[in-house]
């Protein structure tokens, strides 16, 4: 379809942020306007969305963060309520609440025993392990090099990205918002007010509100509008394999080194991102190279739990973090001189897990002009113009 349409927001880009944002307005009952999401990819094989390790933690060290996953984990366990459709199943994601593990050395511990303080004090249920917990614990591990462990208790683990997705889009056009498959190639602004976008069909959609959900190519949406987004898509691999010994029931764990591994049903995924002053080039293509996971990932999981040196490697797949170069912290909000454009962007890894809070933030603001909920001003663009990053220090 293409011609003129209107709308009182349009939003690129239609996964899980988009889609959150879409259904949080629509959800809103002071707010009636008419919501058009645009997706250049409906089957959303190449969204990080789907890509991702689709997996929940409190275990931040920004009490900002913890509060935005907070929200999404009680989204997630209570899901008929927020996504439920009238006369349709209850929407189920598989959710499995197996935990987060993160390792230390000697040389971590310090990190891990801050990370302690700040969610213990915002309510986290978190406890923090020493090697002989861990051993009794997790028999399968060797933690002869380790120091301690954060375990996370209770609120973390893992689901069907994808099938959160659904639900959302599920709900979203129950409530009257439109999806139109097509690519956004232009941002229409006129100084501070913003005008609607150009879709590359030749088409339009005219609106006073563009959100920008366009995972890893938020950059290029926001250089539409004529904005710098310092947001860069950075490819990550993530290898499923199996193994022969049965280990038991094991958390997300994140070993020193930064390679992770989870449960995945019957069998296993893993993988890591480059360290500080590695390569890690920005790219959107999709290829899959294997050759890490027996270079870097393998060794590292063999290491820590021996029952790891005989696995079998099943297959692998690529998506793109979304890279906040900055401060690998969302952007969120509107931009502050031009408020119909806002950004849900820069995510780092993390957009999953973010997506509801975002979602509801970003719809009251629209709907009221500022955040009732949870304070989102500090992840605003703002900080992006002074270069002001905001640390987070548990960075996957
Ligand atoms: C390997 C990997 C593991 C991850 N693990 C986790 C995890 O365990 N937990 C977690 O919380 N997060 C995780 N993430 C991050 C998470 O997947 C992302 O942060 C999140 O999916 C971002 O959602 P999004 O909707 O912003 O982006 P996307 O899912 O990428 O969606 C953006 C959409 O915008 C569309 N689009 C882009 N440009 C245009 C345009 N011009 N016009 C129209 N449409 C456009 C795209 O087609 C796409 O569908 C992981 C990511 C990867 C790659």
């Amino acid at each position: 379809m293409s011609g003129s349409q209107r709308a009182d927001v349009v939003i690129v880009g239609g996964a899980i942020v988009g889609s959150a944002v879409a259904t949080f307005l629509a959800l809103r009952p002071d707010w009636d306007g008419r919501v058009v999401v645009v997706e250049r990819d409906p089957t959303y094989r190449t969204s990080s969305t789907t890509l991702s390790a689709a997996s929940i933690r409190l275990q931040f060290s920004t009490p900002l963060n913890i509060e935005i996953s907070r929200f999404g984990i009680g989204l997630i366990k209570d899901l008929g309520r927020w996504l439920g459709v009238p006369g349709a199943p209850r929407p189920a994601i598989d959710f499995v609440e197996g935990g987060y593990l993160f390792l230390a050395t000697p040389a971590g511990l310090p990190i891990l025993e801050a990370n302690h303080a700040v969610q213990r004090e915002h309510g986290v249920n978190v406890a923090l392990l020493d090697p002989d917990d861990l051993r009794r614990r997790f028999s399968w591990m060797v933690v002869d090099d380790l120091a301690g462990g954060s375990l996370g208790l209770s609120d973390e683990g893992w689901f069907d990205a994808h099938a959160l997705l659904q639900a959302f889009r599920h709900r979203a056009r129950a409530l009257g918002v439109e999806f139109r498959a097509g690519e956004v190639v232009g941002v229409d602004r006129d100084g501070a007010a913003v005008h609607g976008v150009r879709l590359a069909d030749g088409g339009s959609i005219d609106a006073a509100v563009v959100v920008n959900a366009a995972g890893p190519r938020a950059a290029e949406v926001a250089a539409m509008a004529g904005f710098e987004l310092p947001v860069r898509p950075r490819k990550r691999f993530v290898y499923h394999f199996d193994c022969r010994a049965p280990l038991g029931p094991a958390p997300l764990t994140i070993n020193p080194g930064g390679v992770y591994f989870r449960p995945e049903g019957p069998s296993w995924i893993g993988g890591f991102s480059p360290r500080e002053g590695e390569s890690d080039p920005d790219t959107l293509d999709l290829d899959v190279d294997r050759a890490p996971f027996e270079t870097v990932v393998w060794p590292e999981l063999a290491r820590r739990v021996p029952a790891f040196e005989s696995v079998r490697l099943l297959d692998a797949w690529a998506g793109h973090y979304e890279v906040n170069t900055l401060d690998h912290n969302a952007v969120i909000g509107p931009h502050p001189d031009v408020p119909g454009f806002l950004f849900a962007n820069g995510f780092s890894g993390h957009g999953l897990q973010q997506a509801p809070a975002v979602g509801r933030g970003l719809a009251e603001w629209i709907a009221t002009g500022g955040y009732e909920t949870l304070d989102l001003t500090p992840l605003g663009y703002e900080r992006i113009i002074r270069d002001e990053p905001i640390r987070e220090l548990n960075v996957v």
